[in-house]
């Protein structure tokens, strides 16, 4: 375990997350549509490298490879009975790859169901599913939880909730992904910028934002600016007046921090597949704007490698 808590560390300024998995494992020759969570099991080592790479490159935490690892998304796979093993196996990897001066966030993304009334997912089944996940990824020793790429803000608060009532004290990120939409952003689910981040302050997690979606480089950077002004206003809510400045976060206080991960631009479809096209040198200027505006958690989300973070890092920790 690091020296200082991981409260203790984003309280302090910069703070940088990794960048995509899949993009990595997808690299490394694992096929589209196999279980990249089973790989905690299957091949360790991919993943330790994985992380590895990116610690190399700069970042402060990785998100252990657990995106798809809650009950409903493994069952899809037929690995629903393999949440503890997976879940605890990644913890494990990440926080070996970590060391003791760096960190491990528990990466906990959607179910893939609809909650009820839209679909027929319960929402104490699913509440339950996150609790287990979440209780597996602490046994395995990881320092704070981000739950990410959420579109459904009951979904998010019902995570939330499960997270809080298994892991004590424990940061917690939550991040939902937002597509451009006349006028402004939305979640795929219809969740506009607001409501998204009223939400989740008032559920007191430790820090709010955004990751994924299917926005340019510059949009990320219009959605930043939103997210920034939105907390500014709030009065409980701390955010640094420049990002050379350290937020003035009271430890345990309810103070939310900001984070972004964007892709490494809008997705594009060649030869039937996704292809994400920004250089590491744009996304880093992109990521510079959006420090710029106090948001200090800053990672990758799809289409980012270690190259993208290692131009991150270049340009912020200077
Ligand atoms: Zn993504």
């Amino acid at each position: 375990m690091p020296r200082m808590s991981l409260r203790e560390r984003i309280s302090e300024g910069l703070f940088l997350l990794d960048g995509a998995m899949g993009t990595q494992l997808i690299a490394s020759g694992v096929e589209a549509g196999e279980c990249n969570d089973y790989l905690n099991i299957d091949s360790p080592d991919t993943i330790f490298e994985i992380h590895q790479a990116y610690f190399r490159a700069g970042s402060d935490a990785v998100l252990t490879n657990t995106f798809g690892a809650n009950k409903f998304a493994l069952g899809r796979h037929g690995f629903s009975d393999k949440v503890k093993e997976i879940n605890t196996a990644a913890a494990k990897i990440a926080r070996r790859a970590a060391g003791k001066e760096r960190y491990v966030l528990g990466d906990i993304g959607p179910s893939g169901d609809f909650l009820q009334p839209l679909g027929n997912l319960e929402p104490e089944k699913l509440e339950d599913a996150f609790a287990e996940q979440a209780k597996a990824l602490s046994a395995g020793g990881v320092d704070g939880f981000i739950i990410e790429t959420m579109t459904a803000l009951d979904e998010m608060t019902i995570a939330i909730e499960a997270v809080k009532s298994v892991c004590g004290d424990l940061p917690i990120f939550a991040s939902m992904a937002f597509d451009k939409v006349t006028g402004g952003f939305k979640t795929m689910m219809g969740v506009d910028v607001e409501s998204a981040v009223a939400k989740m302050v008032s559920l007191g997690v430790d820090a709010v934002g955004f990751n994924c979606g299917t926005l340019k480089m510059e949009q990320y950077v219009t959605l930043a600016e939103k997210f920034a002004k939105l907390l500014a206003d709030k009065s409980d809510v701390a955010v640094p007046a420049t990002a050379k400045q350290t937020p003035n976060v009271k430890l345990g206080a309810k103070h939310v921090l900001l984070l972004a991960e964007p892709n490494a631009g809008k997705p594009e479809l060649v030869d039937g597949r996704t292809v994400y096209k920004v250089t590491p040198e744009d996304f880093a200027a992109a990521a510079e704007k959006i420090h710029s505006l106090g948001i200090n958690i800053i990672g990758g989300c799809c289409g980012t490698t270690p190259e993208h973070i290692r131009a991150l890092a270049e340009r912020l920790k200077k």
